[in-house]
């Protein structure tokens, strides 16, 4: 039994080798704290989150690590704004990041470092690259030197043109080739700063992340994680800073794995469009299981389009998960190990999600069908290990059906009166009624299913 991972840095599919089996690490580039995450972003932590997942069931230990970049440009000039002190501000929407991840039902990461608690490390691996010949102390700030790292370009695939074009390059005096990026800037003194060999001043954005991996995680990690956003330039940053500043021999990271974009119907979100979502607003409006759901169910390679559509597909397979949770009470299910089933192995096939949900879908289904308590017991059994892995199906299955009805359409006990009335109705022979319930209940956009443990029903939305 193996992972297979898209290599982003191959270009393969490949067979997922641990440096050590005993500790597998995972660095994965978290959120730069200074508004609110966007539905994208809670994608890319969906999917994280599920590696994660698959990576513990095959490992005894997997060190995930995901950082919090707490100071920035943007989050200096929002905390300016706002009067108060960057670490205020940061830790604000820290703790909404936190609240978000939990509702989405994402795991804890082993370790969250962020950014200004690693100022001496980020120093530590400055000096090296200094020292190594490759970075430069000039007019206070330090840059990488391009020029020293041939493979510059490799893991996002592009030649110096594009690099150009792509990262907006700042042509500064200072730099010796336009494409040295920024390791150390200086810090007037309104802006936060720390004592440096090179004066008071901030790390720029990308060495913090090999900072904390070499700090947490080692020389060379595993699996290293994060949006094609940051492909070019942070990752490439990243990959060049990682690889010269020490002697390891096995690279900065074995496999890179990046996770595409997100449309909202269609159109790329934006504020401007008027189609941006909010991750928490949306968590607000609708079930959390709901959200994950639909956000786990593209690959975590294709551009997702978040619809409608989506929501309701999603919705659909909820309402299947918790009307077997619900009437299924009386069947005794066994543990599953989740390892043994075809849903985990389309997983084991880089993620294969929208394989793996119409395997769990094909087992509802399999469920209704089933003549015998024996057939249904297993498949509920399987279900439940399934759903417990992805952490969904965890909701009281009465306040599940409850919950999604909204103020117009029928509660789940008015739903359940009509039925009971139907049935009594149909005991009565009074099959005019029986009918007249069911075509109600289909005007209400509730579905009914006879069988012999009584009549199922779900919701069309
Ligand atoms: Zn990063």
């Amino acid at each position: 039994m193996s992972l297979k991972l898209h290599n982003s840095l191959t270009g393969q599919k490949e067979h997922f080798e641990p440096q050590n089996p005993d500790n597998v690490t995972l660095y994965v580039c978290g959120p730069t704290v200074y508004n609110y995450i966007h539905i994208g972003n809670g994608r890319s932590a969906a999917n994280y989150d599920l590696l994660f997942r698959v990576l513990n069931a095959l490992y005894p230990k997997v060190t995930y690590a995901r950082n919090f970049t707490d100071v920035d440009d943007k989050i200096n000039a929002a905390a300016k704004d706002e009067g108060v002190d960057i670490s205020v501000f940061a830790e604000k929407y820290m703790q909404a990041y936190d609240e978000d991840m939990a509702k989405l039902g994402n795991l804890e990461p082993t370790i969250v470092p962020r950014a200004t608690e690693h100022i001496g490390d980020i120093i530590t691996t400055i000096e090296a690259l200094i020292e190594r010949g490759h970075a430069y102390a000039a007019d206070g700030h330090v840059l990488f030197a391009v020029d020293s790292f041939d493979d510059y370009g490799k893991l996002s695939k592009r030649n110096t043109e594009d690099m150009i074009a792509g990262a907006r390059v700042e042509v500064a005096s200072y730099k010796k080739n336009p494409m040295d990026f920024v390791l150390w800037k200086p810090s007037s003194d309104d802006l936060p700063g720390w004592d440096s060999p090179w004066g008071r001043g901030r790390p720029g954005w990308h060495i913090e992340c090999t900072a904390m991996i070499q700090k947490h995680l080692g020389e060379t990690i595993d699996i290293h994680g994060g949006g094609t956003d940051l492909l070019f330039p942070h990752h490439e940053n990243e990959l060049a800073q990682g690889t010269c500043c020490s002697d390891h021999s096995g690279g900065y990271a074995k496999y890179w794995v990046h996770n595409a974009m997100l449309d909202i119907e269609g159109e790329k979100m934006s504020k401007s469009l008027g189609n941006f979502i909010v991750l928490r607003d949306i968590l607000n409006e609708q079930p959390p299981e709901l959200i994950r759901l639909a956000l786990l169910t593209a690959h975590y390679r294709s551009n997702m389009n978040w619809s409608e559509q989506l929501l309701h597909q999603s919705r659909s397979l909820l309402d299947r998960l918790y009307t077997i949770k619900r009437d299924g009470d009386a069947l005794i299910t066994t543990d599953i190990d989740i390892r043994d089933t075809e849903f985990f192995a389309m997983l084991l096939d880089d993620l294969n999600t929208p394989k793996a949900f119409a395997n769990l879908h094909e087992l509802t289904t399999r469920f209704f069908k089933a003549e015998s308590d024996d057939e249904r017991a297993a498949l509920k059994s399987e279900i439940h290990a399934i759903a417990d892995f992805i952490g969904v199906m965890q909701m009281d299955a009465q306040a599940w059906f409850q919950g999604t009805s909204d103020d117009s359409a029928l509660s789940a006990d008015a739903i359940e009166a009509l039925l009971e009335e139907r049935v009594a109705a149909k005991e009565a022979k009074d099959f005019a009624r029986a009918d007249e319930i069911r075509d109600q209940l289909a005007a209400e956009g509730i579905q009914i299913k006879d069988t012999r443990e009584g009549t199922l029903w779900s919701r069309d939305s």
